[in-house]
């Protein structure tokens, strides 16, 4: 052998070795949000269940690493991060695979859970160095609330209360939130408040806000922490609401007010939580992730109505707020996030017949489409998808007046019924207030369907295919 073929043949074992640890320690921040009840919890359980499990009956064929034979196995390994609560696979899973199976209880503040993939490169180089080289997948669930309150970070506590007066002043908020606004009118702003009443009315707004999520269905919550509040609950950070009458008060005497009236100290606690709580978020979790996907449950909107539907695309629009990137943006300034991929999922997607599937896509892409054009631009790439986690419905025909008719067939909850519908067409596009007068959408609770063993696959729609955007290309 010559010289010149000899240091060439080393110059390759080095770049091959280079390549070979560089494909072995491979790493992705997996991160998963949606609001709360999108499928957060079902998502990441079915996610991982469907690659420890891995088998000739998974239904991966989207996903390229499993298609093209290139998928070893994958397990869980110790988490990263030892200061964040671990995702409770075990007990998820296990609800999933009980006789009758039940849905996992929700999580509600941010967990991780790490996984390690084995698989064969289809990289030459790398596959004729390694016989197989490891990803490691760290995901992290965190509520979608918390996005909701990017925005607080550009506004002071006077045009925080002004946004947030106008909506609680609106129908559908308003009556209910009537009480509260009145007492607050009531009270003067520059007197000297006990931590006491401050404690009292923060408690009231909390369950306003509480009340507008889970009894009305409304999405547009903030600041978002009061109603997953994870281990800052009860801690005076989240003392403070929305000052809803400063149209009345004096402006000069507003920016004077010392720390110990009303105002002053809804001032304080605002600015604050935006440091503690909002940015430190920001700072400590958001910034390492790679890949994102947002969950978005679109159809109990749907079923909910016109308000519900409305507050859900305002809350979409903020959630997004925190992936525009561009140059000039405060974000980017702050924070320099470094999420290059964000797949859109609408969840649930078994509760309406496959053909509804492409109007379910369609209606998140308008759902998002104002801010999606604006992350498209700044180089992040961006997929919306219909997907269940873990399906609770078979889909089937059924005759009805001479007409064969697509339905779909489950267990209803709670009573444990078995019932077959039609549950409605979803709009292909967002549906003008009287949409709801001429169509009616019939969505129920349904039970995940029986699964076949604790460390079998879950039965699900496009799981596949959300692996395949969020790791494909890194598992090459
Ligand atoms: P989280 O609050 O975002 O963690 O939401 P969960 O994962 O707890 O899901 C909330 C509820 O949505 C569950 O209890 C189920 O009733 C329902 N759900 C979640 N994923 C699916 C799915 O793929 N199909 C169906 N039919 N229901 C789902």
């Amino acid at each position: 052998m010559s010289l010149i073929e000899k240091a060439l043949i080393d110059k390759i074992k080095v770049k091959a070795n280079v390549l070979k640890h560089r494909a072995i320690d491979q790493h992705v921040n997996l991160a998963v949000t949606g609001l709360s009840r999108s499928g957060k919890t079902a998502f990441i359980t079915s996610l991982v269940n469907q690659l420890i499990n891995e088998n000739s009956q998974s239904q991966m064929t989207f996903f390229s690493t499993i298609h093209e034979g290139r998928f070893i196995a994958a397990k869980r390994v110790p988490q990263k991060d030892l200061h964040i609560a671990r995702f409770d696979y075990d007990s998820a899973a296990k609800a999933l695979s009980e006789e009758p199976p039940c849905w996992p209880l929700p999580t509600k503040g941010i967990s991780q859970l790490r996984l390690a993939i084995k698989y064969q490169p289809n990289n030459s180089i790398i596959k004729y160095t390694t016989d197989n080289a490891t990803i490691f997948i760290d995901i992290t669930d965190y509520p979608g609330e918390w996005l909701l309150d990017l925005p607080m970070l550009n506004q002071t506590f006077e045009e925080w209360s002004e946004v947030m007066t106008e909506l609680l002043k609106q129908a559908p908020r308003v009556e209910i939130a009537e009480e509260f606004i009145q007492r607050l009118e009531s009270l003067s702003p520059f007197d000297p408040v006990d931590e006491k009443l401050l404690a009292e009315l923060s408690e009231q707004y909390t369950q306003l806000l509480q009340t507008f999520r889970n009894e009305m269905g409304l999405s547009l919550i903030q600041p978002g922490r009061f109603i997953l509040p994870g281990d800052l609950a009860g801690a005076p950070i989240l003392q403070f609401f929305p000052y809803t009458n400063f149209s009345d008060i004096d402006l000069d005497a507003y920016q004077k007010a010392e720390e110990d009236t009303l105002i002053g100290m809804l001032r304080a606690r605002y600015i604050e939580y935006k440091e503690r709580v909002v940015k430190a978020f920001y700072k400590e979790h958001f910034v390492n992730f790679d890949r994102q996907i947002i969950l978005a449950d679109c159809l109990t909107p749907l079923n909910n109505g016109y308000g519900s539907f409305n507050d859900l695309q305002q809350a979409m629009n903020l959630i997004t707020e925190s992936f525009r990137y561009g140059k000039a943006n405060f974000l980017t300034r702050m924070f320099s996030p470094k999420i290059d991929k964000l797949l859109f999922a609408a969840t649930k997607s078994d509760h309406v017949t496959p053909e509804q599937h492409g109007n379910l896509t369609s209606l998140l892409n308008q759902l998002i489409h104002p801010i999606r054009q604006k992350i498209n631009f700044e180089n992040i790439t961006t997929e919306t998808i219909a997907i269940s986690s873990v399906k609770a419905t078979q889909f089937g025909k059924s005759q009805h007046q001479g007409k064969t008719l697509p339905v779909i067939r489950g267990i209803k909850l709670p009573e444990r019924k078995q019932i077959t519908l039609f549950p409605g067409m979803v709009p292909k596009a967002l549906p003008a207030e009287s949409y709801w007068q001429d169509n009616s959408f019939n969505f129920m609770p349904f039970a995940p369907l029986e699964s076949t063993g604790l460390h079998q696959p879950f039965q699900h729609i496009r799981m596949d295919q959300v692996l395949e955007f969020l790791l494909g290309d890194k598992m090459k």
